[in-house]
């Protein structure tokens, strides 16, 4: 059966990238009836933060990314790590090495001269006992280095890559799978390589789906899995996220984390949908707006594609338009009154619903993000208004001043404005006053709005006369 995970590093806020790759775990998972588990890989106590762990699952919670299983913690299996290593050492796969930070610095800088890569040269693979305790007694903390032979070819059939050919010298020498922390006779700190293979073959995951930045550990991971007699998985490599420059996607872009997508106003239907769109491809004909469930009646890792995924704002932008324009507004004014409420405007979220309703109604098809409600919406908020130069100009004009009166007059006799009777009262004062209708809907949009351009008139109308600010406004305008 499927088992596929999610593995974030809680380092930093969740990532699109790592949201991404949960998509696509998701989306298999879902696919092929299997299970999806979280997995948070905080063994980097230093680096490692409550915050950005609750970041990360309210992340996943928000786009719509339920899981089977977990949330577990690397941090609570540190004990089997360390029983992993010890197997590893009692094999004779793995070995402690006594390097210096400074040997290595100049072993390094003895490859850079040679013009070669650099490597750990394995130079302690076979000390003896008695250099080892030479070592000891000069108070040298040892690591575990995991041995890698240069000839080992690895491969393997990756399901977005296709056949991955690596060679043992490609990797570095023998690899440090733990460190000894300060005051630890053992070798307690386990590091990333390590984990995650004890953790895959404990939690029996049968793909892997990760960032192609990962190609490298991969290789190194399936040598692991052998030596600690696990099954190896089935890998997917997903290509990277691009800037516009086409460079990967990082913090210097500044937008990268689900939160600040949150923040500037996007759906998360929208956002997960755009995400899958990020290096997977729907059937031919298929629809590009779908839920997540959808795609996962369609989704195929065979259709991931080896390209880098440029992202693309407007494209986002787009697909987020989509959502808001085909929402229910009984459902789009729930996410539109946190963004008046921000704005400062005066409505009471309760006694007002109806009127906000409608009023999220009028704005749906001009927004773009959430955000934008906040300007779409500022004209129909508030007893008493500005009037920006426009306005003021139309105000003047000659007839103007009667045209207002005669609507205030008119709205004396109104008992309910509606569509109908909105437009019978213009027709009424555009006959009254002689002039032309034109005139009389220009004037009474700079008096109701203080501008001359903006949401229907007769809706905004509609919804201002129900508060009582249509007749506030106009008389403020005289
Ligand atoms: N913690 C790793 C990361 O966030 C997980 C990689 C993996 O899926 O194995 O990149």
């Amino acid at each position: 059966t499927v088992r596929v995970r999610i593995a974030p590093s809680p380092t930093g806020n969740f990532h699109i990238g790592t949201a991404r790759t949960a998509v696509f775990n998701w989306l298999f998972a879902r696919r092929e009836g299997g299970k999806f588990i979280v997995r948070i890989e905080d063994t980097d106590t230093e680096r490692s933060k409550a915050e950005f762990t609750e970041n990360i699952l309210e992340g996943l919670k928000w786009l719509g990314l339920s899981w089977d299983e977990g949330p577990f913690y690397q941090s609570q299996r540190i004990e089997r790590y360390r029983e992993a290593v010890q197997r590893l050492l009692d094999r004779g796969l793995a070995y402690r090495c006594y390097c210096t930070t400074e040997e290595l610095e100049a072993m390094r800088e003895a490859q850079k001269a040679r013009q070669e890569a650099p490597r750990y040269d394995n130079r302690h693979r076979n000390l003896t006992a008695e250099q080892e305790a030479a070592f000891v007694a000069e108070g040298r903390k040892p690591v575990i280095r995991f041995k890698i032979e240069d000839e080992r070819e690895i491969i393997w059939s990756d399901h977005v890559r296709g056949q991955v050919v690596w060679k043992g010298r490609d990797l570095g020498g023998d690899m440090v799978v733990a460190r000894t922390p300060e005051g630890d006779e053992v070798f307690g700190q386990p590091l990333y390589n390590l984990a995650v293979v004890v953790d895959d073959i404990d939690m029996q995951i049968s793909h892997v789906i990760r960032g192609e930045d990962h190609i490298a550990n991969t290789a190194k991971q399936i040598l692991l899995y052998e030596a600690l007699g696990g099954t190896v998985p089935e890998f997917a490599h997903t290509p990277l996220i691009l800037n516009q420059e086409g460079r990967k996607l990082s913090k210097r872009d500044g937008v990268t984390s689900i939160s600040d997508f949150q923040a500037l106003g996007f759906l998360p239907e929208a956002i997960a949908n755009y995400m899958t769109l990020l290096g997977w491809t729907p059937p031919e004909g298929s629809p590009e707006i779908f839920s997540l469930s959808e795609a996962a009646q369609q989704f195929e890792l065979d259709r991931v594609s080896k390209a880098g995924a440029k992202f693309d704002w407007q494209k986002l932008d787009w697909i987020n338009s989509q959502y808001l324009h085909n929402m229910p507004p009984e459902q789009l004014v729930d996410l539109l009154i946190p963004q008046w409420q921000g704005a400062g405007y005066d409505f009471d979220p309760v006694a007002d619903r109806d009127w906000l309703v409608e009023l999220a109604a009028l704005v749906a098809h001009s927004l773009t993000r959430l955000t934008d409600a906040v300007a779409e919406a500022r004209l129909l908020f508030g007893d008493s208004i500005t009037f920006n130069e426009a306005a003021q100009e139309q105000l003047q004009l000659e007839g103007v001043r009667e045209i207002l009166q005669g609507v205030l007059t008119g709205l004396e006799s109104v008992e309910n404005l509606t569509p109908e009777t909105a437009k019978s009262l213009i027709n009424q004062v555009t006959k009254a006053q002689k002039v032309k209708k034109g005139l009389v809907m220009k004037s009474l949009r700079a008096g109701l709005t203080g501008e001359v351009q903006g949401p229907d008139l007769i809706q905004a109308w509609i919804l201002l006369h129900q508060k009582g600010w249509d007749t506030s406004r106009l008389t403020q305008a005289l």
